[in-house]
This record gives structure tokens, sequence and C-alpha cells, in this order.
């Protein structure tokens, strides 16, 4: 057996072996399959897709390629949560301190930014201090403790998906199906959790565009997790606008905040109540979806949530004030205002050129190994279904110089669509998977 062999079956259209994958992918890792070998295959994968029973077996070894983590450590519940990506997608950011606060474990492994999406580890960075490069003894004793605690994936944990992440995100590999129900429950499953919760993204800033797509995602993911013995539920949500209206990391920090400031009732709030129920549902914690969006709702306004995120900081060293002042965290030297060139109604607003612009403001990743600017980013002012008149601001561009800024405008003038008349709303929670 050799990568060359392996390559040709799938582009082939072959359905491989659980010896062959496990083949891949331990020379992958070990480093006897070169980027190149691996970012054919992952474009054979792309145009020919994988079998339930390929992407299980794939899920498996890449499961198998590092460390799972013990959490019987960690008194009570432990709940995960993981979205399949999108633009202006902070929810992570505001739903888990709100289930921390309830008492619900949070213990969990983040990951970066990839393709035009962001990623928690990136938004959370933006804290001063903060860190979430966290050893195994901290991480059990700041989830016991605090009860909530967001790491980066260490390099033990699933390192097959920590290589191939950074490869798929470089090489146009990232949205399709069994790479993506791989990626994410390899990393869910290692890392331990009794409830895990799946965001899966719909529409144009999401990586699966169509509805059917996302539902069938949500469901292979639905059942390896139910098969490997965890109660698992995904929502599907509408990604075709970004969610909320900030995308940037520390402008997306700022809008979490709000939301557990009780600020900010934007799609974003329904979907942390939406993705929070079904966590206390499964935790049998509350009986009813309006029992549970009650009890929600309770800890944003008594502040509890708020503080959970502060202690959550704090714990990891970060600067706990920048929690209720966020003039701490990183700003961007220059805005730019993006007028309307017509007055009328938003029809259509492209997430994922949003996601693009914000990469060109520097805020995402062009290749594996940039470094990002966590200041930069957009703040949409309208969103679609909103009436704008001619000349006011459709969003404002936070950049770190003119040139970024010229580029991200060009970029941002042509992802909105308006009409003389409104355009019918999306529904925004497509539904839920048990
Ligand atoms: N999130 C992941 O962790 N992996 C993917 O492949 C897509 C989104």
């Amino acid at each position: 057996m050799n990568a060359y062999e392996l390559i040709i079956k799938k582009r082939n259209g072959g359905e491989l072996s659980r010896e062959e994958l496990s083949y891949l992918i331990k020379n992958y890792v070990g480093g006897s399959v070169p980027d190149y070998q691996m970012s054919a295959f992952l474009m054979a994968v792309y145009f020919r897709g994988m079998t339930e029973r390929e992407t299980l077996f794939l899920t498996e070894e890449m499961i198998a390629s590092g460390d799972t983590l013990d959490l019987s450590g960690i008194a009570g519940i432990k709940a995960d949560k993981h979205s399949t990506g999108g633009v202006g997608d902070k929810t992570s950011l505001a739903l888990c301190p709100m289930l921390a606060a309830l008492g619900i474990r949070i213990a969990k492994m983040s990951g970066r930014g990839l393709g035009h999406t962001g990623g928690t580890i990136d938004k959370l960075e933006s804290f001063p201090g903060l860190t979430t490069s966290i050893d195994g003894a901290r991480f059990i004793r700041q989830a016991n403790e605090v009860g909530f605690v967001i790491a980066g994936q260490t390099a033990h944990l699933v390192p097959a998906d920590k290589k191939l992440y950074a490869l798929r995100d470089v090489t146009g590999t990232v949205d399709i199906l069994p790479l993506i129900v791989s990626s994410i429950m390899s990393k869910k499953l290692a890392s331990g959790a009794d409830i895990i919760v799946l965001d899966v993204k719909t529409g144009s800033g999401a990586f699966m565009k169509k509805e059917e797509d996302s539902f069938e995602l949500a469901r292979q993911m639905v059942a390896l997790g139910r098969n490997a013995g965890k109660k698992t539920v995904a929502v599907v949500s509408d990604m075709d606008e970004p969610l909320g209206y900030a995308v940037g990391n520390a402008l997306e920090v700022k809008e979490a905040i709000a939301v557990l400031n009780g600020e900010h009732a934007d799609n974003l709030r329904e979907l942390c109540l939406t993705l929070g129920s079904c966590v206390l549902m499964e935790a049998n914690m509350a009986d009813s979806e309006a029992q549970a969006g009650k009890m929600l709702e309770k800890c944003i306004e008594d502040g509890s949530a708020l503080r959970k995120l502060a202690d959550m900081v704090r714990a990891q060293g970060g600067d706990e004030r920048a929690v209720f002042d966020t003039s701490l965290l990183p700003s961007a030297p220059l805005t730019l205002e993006l007028p309307s060139p017509q007055e009328g109604y938003i029809r259509s607003i492209q997430a994922e050129q949003v996601g693009r612009a914000c990469i060109a403001l520097g805020g995402g990743r062009e290749t594996k190994d940039s470094s990002i600017d966590l200041s930069v980013g957009v703040v949409l002012h309208k969103k679609v279904g909103d009436y704008i008149s001619r000349g006011e601001s459709l969003l404002t561009i936070h950049a770190k110089d003119e040139k970024s800024a010229k580029e991200a405008k060009l970029i941002l003038s042509d992802s909105y669509e308006i009409g003389e008349t409104p355009r019918k709303k999306r529904e925004f929670i497509k539904g839920i998977v048990r």
C-alpha cells in the first residue's frame, strides 16, 4: 500500500477500507506522507465524496492519532459545543458562560479561524493576557473550580485534525461533508463530554450552502455521537447573512459581551437560547424548551453569565476588566464607512464576502502560518429586511491602514443587494436533529 495508490483509488471513486485510511492518517501524522500528497487525496475526496462507512473509519482513525481526554476528574455534567463555522459566529462566547452559570461544566477545546470563518480561540485571545495553551491538569482544575475552561486543541488531541484542518484551509477542501463530519466529531468524541451540542450552519456564509446538505451533515454527526454513547443534538440555523452585526475577533467579543449584558436581542441571542435549551434538556435540568429558555434568560438578567465569563478570563490569565469595560479590548486605528449607493431594502448580504473582507483586513489567515490582527473587522449597521437611505452607512470597516480598508471596501461593496421591496425574511432556526 502507498499514498499514491490510495489517491488514485479515491480519485477513481473507490471506497477505502479502514486499513487504507489508517495507513494514510498514520503516515500523514508521522510525516512520511507529505502535504502535497495529502492535498491531492483531500481534493479527490472533495470531488468523489466518502461513504458513511469511510467517514466513520476516518473519524475513528483520526481519534486514534492522538490522546483522548479523560474528564472523569470533573464533577457534574460536562457539555461541549461546536459550530460548523460561520461568519460573525461568536455563539460559544455568549452561550458557554450562560451554561456554566447554570452549573453545566464547560471543558472545551476550540479551534482557530478556518477559511472565511472565524474561530473561538482567536477571538478569546482578544482578552489581553489570556492564554488558551492549557495543560491537562490545569484544564481539569479550572473546570472544577470555575466550571468553565476553553483551551486550544493541544498537539496531542487528534493531531491528525490539527494538520488536516490547516491544510484544508489553504487547499480549498474545507466545504465537504465527510471531512467536516470527521474533523468535528473526532475532536468532540476525543474530548470526553457527556453532552455534545452542534451548531450547524446553512446558507451563503456556511460551508454547507444548501439546507438539505446541512441537515445531512447534522444527521451524520448526531448518528456518530449517539453511536459513541454521547448525548448529541444538532441545531440547523441560517447563515445566509452574518450572525449578529460584528465580524472580526475583538469586535465579536464585544458583541458577545453585549448579549451577556442583555443589550442584544438579535438572532444571536435566539441561537444561544435554542442551543442552550437543547443542552439543559439533555442534562435533564429542564422539562421543556420554554422552561430552559427562562433559566438562560435569568442568568443574563442577574449578571451571573457575565460574571462567569470574567471568572474564566481571569483563570486563564486574562484581564477580566475587559469583560466589564470593552474599551480595553484591541481596537483598530482607522475606521471607514461604506455608504449605501441607493435607497431601498436590504435583500441579501453575502456572508462569505464579509468573511473574505475580514481576511483582507488581516483578521483571518491567508496561509496556514499567517498571524492575524485581532482588532480589525466589520460592523454591519443594516441586516436583511432593513430599510436604508442613499448615502447612509451600511457598515463600518475597522482597519489597521488605508490600503487594507480600501481593499475590504471593494469586496464589501459587492456583497449587498438592495431593492425597492423587502425580501421575505428567512426562517432563522431551521430545525433540531436529535
Ligand atoms: N469546524 C471544524 O472543526 N472542522 C471543519 O471541518 C469545519 C468546521
